[in-house]
């Protein structure tokens, strides 16, 4: 490898000096010289201008410029070592010169080519260390002002020095702002004792570092916590000691810690003193946690519980179940699960829980299974009571039903028999009977018929309900067919039967019809003497269902009898009145209530009835297979 050549500049006036300068370094093997001589300091700064040298010697008698401002005006114009050659030895100057950063100073009286020669190579190498030097520091403050942290210098008085930028942000300061503030200043009033306290230590060296949460006050006044890491640095080549901070602001965790907290104890204030029953099961179905309500209702005490399977709290024939829903429960995690089952408590007793679980994770993220969970056996035993009681209504309906059909269905064979021998004993013996008698025949007959009425009419209500199955039925024939089956009384009376257009519903052809015509012939049979009766059939469509309206113009019926009509036998007129058996409108109500519909009235006496009654318009009203008897 060839030697290196060292590029110089020589900057002298004396030529006497100059040759003898080059001359020394021109015997130089390694390095090599390169040496461009000029005369004065203009010519030596146009050189620097136009290329750079690796070293510069300097005269300070120069013609155009004299003494430590020639060597400053090549300094301020040059990247490379300066050294100064001087005539006399004046250590002012010297020191001077070492002070403006000029890396040597020689006389040139002493001067000798290795002094030289080492001084140049000794200038250079001190320029290269001052050069990286400077770089590291430069990128060290870089990485400082840049941290993500915030960083701080402090006096031992307390002043503020410096902070990086990370750390005016936290403050609201600017860096300017910062130099005027002390640690108290920034320090909330509550956290200035044991800020004096930690830092006090540090200056008495009784800790290197210290950390601690504590709170700043911003600039603007908000309180913010920050985490504090301190320590104590003295700076090289001086006893001068500065504390040194990183600080990180924790005021949004702290924040969370406090909601973590508020909520903790929320949580707690729920599971302690919840009436209801909190477990945490984990996934082998061991009890982690039982709150107190649990153990209570069951008759243990928590510490019994927990650390055992859940599964022992259930009844026997339910724990395969329990174990199945526990899993799911434990597979599909943030969904709500709810379940009833048997529990015995630690008599024995039976006790119907209802349970609302849900995965929650632990801290190390395995899945546990949150159970929440209330006593619902008197829940329970009233269901299982009602449900009884139901079915022994609708036991009871049948039997009901079933009697009242068979009832009526058998009394009409005697009767008709007492009807017609009583026909057959007034036809055949009238002559030889005194009027007394043929009026006891006549009452007889009449009783006979009136009961026959009743027989049927008891018949045809008890045959409600045993229809299974609706199909499609058209009102306005059902209409048709009621007025065609009235027609004698409709021209007896003159009635008038006025209709709307009729709709289509789902439903029992022969029960409409029944209840078109019931309310149809009360509307005729219950008229204002001398007024022929004027019947108005209506429809309209309401939200989901088909309100049905009849009206008439008859004798009306006062409100506090509106209930009591529709209840089967009950009439508000006597027989000698207006015949009749009390069952047309509690038969009207059943045939209603089995089409999933309501019946009621308007009325002003004297005026007239309107009856309304509702048939559901979406098709989907399916009979009732039983329906209680009213
Ligand atoms: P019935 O007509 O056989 O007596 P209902 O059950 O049909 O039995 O009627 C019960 C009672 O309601 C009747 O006795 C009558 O007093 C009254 N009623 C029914 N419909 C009307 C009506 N349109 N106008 C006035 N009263 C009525």
């Amino acid at each position: 490898m060839g030697s290196v050549t060292v590029n110089a500049l020589l900057i002298e006036h004396d030529e006497a000096a100059a040759s003898l300068i080059r001359s020394m370094l021109k015997n130089s093997r390694d390095p090599l010289f390169a040496v461009l001589h000029v005369d004065t300091l203009s010519g030596g700064l146009n050189e620097l201008r136009q290329r750079s040298f690796d070293v510069v010697l300097v005269d300070l008698a120069l013609p155009d410029c004299q003494g430590l401002d020639t060597a400053l005006a090549v300094q301020d114009c040059s990247q490379s070592p300066v050294i100064v050659l001087a005539s006399i030895n004046d250590d002012g100057i010297t020191t001077q010169s070492f002070e403006m950063g000029i890396q040597d100073y020689l006389f040139k009286e002493e001067l000798n080519s290795s002094l030289l020669i080492r001084s140049i190579q000794y200038s250079m190498y001190r320029k290269r260390l001052s050069d990286q030097l400077q770089q590291s520091e430069e990128r060290l403050r870089a990485t400082l002002e840049k941290a993500a942290v915030g960083i701080g210098h402090v006096a031992p008085d307390g002043h503020m020095l410096w902070m990086n930028q990370q750390l005016c942000d936290i403050l609201g300061y600017t860096k300017e702002e910062v130099v005027n503030l002390t640690l108290t200043d920034i320090t909330h009033p509550d956290d200035v004792e044991s800020t004096n306290q930690f830092f006090q230590k540090l200056l008495d060296s009784e800790t290197a570092s210290y950390t601690q949460e504590k709170r700043y006050v911003r600039k603007d006044g908000a309180t913010i916590w920050i985490h504090l890491t301190a320590s104590m640095v003295t700076e090289v080549g001086s006893s001068t000691r500065i504390a040194v901070g990183f600080v990180e602001d924790i005021t949004a965790r702290k924040q969370a810690e406090e909601s973590l907290r508020y909520s903790e104890a929320r949580f707690q204030a729920l599971y302690r003193d919840n009436p209801v029953m909190i477990v945490t099961v984990d996934s082998k179905f061991t009890m982690l946690t039982v709150n107190p309500m649990t153990a209570q209702s069951l008759g243990y005490r928590v510490e019994e519980l927990e650390g055992e399977s859940v599964l022992k709290l259930f009844h026997e024939e339910d724990r395969a179940a329990v174990a199945d829903q526990l899993r799911t429960c434990l597979e599909k995690p943030f969904q709500v699960f709810t379940w009833q089952f048997r529990k015995n408590n630690k008599e024995g007793e039976l006790v119907w829980v209802e349970e609302f679980a849900q995965a929650v994770y632990d801290l190390h993220g395995a899945p546990n299974v949150l159970v929440v969970c209330q006593d619902i056996t008197k829940r329970k035993k009233a269901e299982d009571a009602l449900q009884e009681a139901l079915r022994d209504l609708e036991r009871s309906n049948r039997d009901l039903e079933q009697f009242a059909y068979l009832a009526s269905h058998d009394l009409q064979e005697p009767l008709r028999m007492v009807w017609s021998y009583m026909q057959l004993l007034e036809k055949k013996y009238h002559d030889r009977l005194d009027e007394k008698a043929t009026t006891y025949i006549r009452f007889a007959v009449n009783g006979a018929q009136r009961m026959q009425d009743l027989v049927e009419g008891l018949l045809a209500y008890s045959r409600i309900g045993s229809q299974k199955e609706f199909h499609p039925v058209d009102t306005s024939k059902i209409l048709a067919e009621a007025t065609e089956n009235l027609m004698t009384c409709i021209r007896e009376t003159h009635a008038e039967i006025a209709s709307r257009p009729l709709p289509s519903v789902r439903g029992d052809a022969m029960m409409l019809l029944q209840l078109f015509q019931n309310l149809i012939s009360n509307g005729i049979k219950y008229r204002k003497r001398d007024v022929p009766p004027r019947i108005r059939v209506a429809a309209e469509k309401l939200e989901g269902e088909w309100l049905f309206s009849v009206a008439d113009n008859g004798i009306g019926i006062e409100s506090g009898d509106f209930d009591r009509i529709f209840q089967i036998f009950q009439r508000l007129h006597t027989a000698e009145e207006c015949p009749g058996t009390g069952i047309g409108l509690a038969s009207c109500k059943r045939i209603v209530e089995q089409h999933h519909g309501r019946i009621w009235l308007e009325s002003t006496p004297g005026k007239g009835t309107t009856f309304f009654f509702t048939i559901p318009a979406n098709g989907q009203n399916a009979p009732e297979a039983t329906s209680p008897v009213t």
